[in-house]
């Protein structure tokens, strides 16, 4: 530690303390401020129906809006900010500030296409999760069906007896669930029975290489099969060609996400792209 190495303060910026170590001291003091001081910002990703190219749905992805940093994307403070305990307050933030501009959007006479949000393993496992959920929609109004949260494998491995009773609940609040980064959790497929699902998404890393490694080409593809056989809706993440959509397309996959159409957009980039009104039976 660079406190026990003496007086002088230099020593806080010796070769020995290495860049990464350094960032992570300005960014867990930072953290704290950004959240008191409002400083987190809500970026809106489309999710696009693969049959009619509409847009069905956004996902709410964090920014961090810092003063000396500028816009600082989640990989580079949300672990940390697992580790420090913050993370829960961040996913509360969104839920609220994401559900109020849905709402605005609503109001304004926007189509109503489905929020997506990311919800960490820890506020998942917290208690009051339901409370915070019919909270944010009674304070929105927003109707719990457009409402899609997104949990990853590994969350709903880690107690499963607690997982069936919340997941339960939050289906029978009329609230979407889906599985985050699919493929990529090491876990059994048996939970997928036993889970109250409505979506699956592909993980990027598998769509990355679908039209070149036929590896990857056949567990997307019986990954769609067993998601449709199951009554579960397909995402693809992080679609980046026409090749891969045009694959994903005749492979019948029904909503994809990527750089392709989109990337993570600021609030105001997002009303142009729903003006049209959905036609697309998304949520079979
Ligand atoms: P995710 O939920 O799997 O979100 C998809 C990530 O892939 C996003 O990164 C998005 O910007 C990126 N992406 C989308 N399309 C493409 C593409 O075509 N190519 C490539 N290379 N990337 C694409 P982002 O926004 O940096 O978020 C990273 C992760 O941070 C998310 O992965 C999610 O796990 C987490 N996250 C984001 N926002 C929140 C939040 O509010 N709460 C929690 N708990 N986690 C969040
Ligand atoms: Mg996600
Ligand atoms: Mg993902
Ligand atoms: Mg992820």
């Amino acid at each position: 530690q660079a406190k026990e190495q003496g007086r002088n303060g230099y020593q806080i910026y010796d070769e020995s303390m290495n860049a990464k170590a350094l960032e992570r001291i300005i960014l867990e003091s930072q953290l704290h401020k950004a959240l008191k001081d409002e400083e987190f910002t809500v970026y809106y990703q489309p999710q696009v129906c693969a049959r009619t190219g509409e847009v069905v749905g956004v996902e709410a992805l964090v920014r961090w809006n810092s003063r000396e940093l500028g816009i600082v994307e989640p990989g580079r403070f949300l672990a940390l900010a697992e580790e420090i305990g913050l993370v829960i307050q961040i996913d509360q933030w969104m839920m609220l500030a994401a559900c109020r501009q849905h709402r605005a959007w609503l109001d304004s006479g926007l189509p109503p296409v489905t929020l997506a949000l990311n919800i960490s393993g820890q506020h998942f496992l917290k208690n009051d999760l339901l409370d915070t959920v019919t909270s944010v929609l009674e304070q929105t109004g927003l109707d719990p069906g457009l409402l899609e949260l997104e949990l990853t494998e590994g969350v709903l491995m880690a107690h499963t007896e607690k997982t069936v009773k919340t997941l339960t609940a939050l289906k029978e609040m009329g609230v979407r669930l889906a599985i985050d980064d699919f493929g990529t959790g090491f876990s059994s497929l048996s939970y997928l029975k036993r889970f109250p699902l409505d979506v699956l998404k592909i993980d990027r890393t598998f769509i990355n290489d679908i039209t070149t490694d036929p590896d990857d080409a056949a567990i997307t593809l019986a990954t769609i099969e067993m998601a449709h056989t199951l009554k579960l809706q397909v995402i693809a993440e992080g679609v980046e060609t026409t090749a891969q959509l045009e694959f994903l397309v005749s492979h019948g996959c029904d909503t994809y996400q990527g750089y392709l159409f989109s990337r993570p957009l600021p609030p105001e980039a997002i009303p142009p792209m729903l003006t049209s009104l959905s036609s697309c039976s998304a949520g079979a």
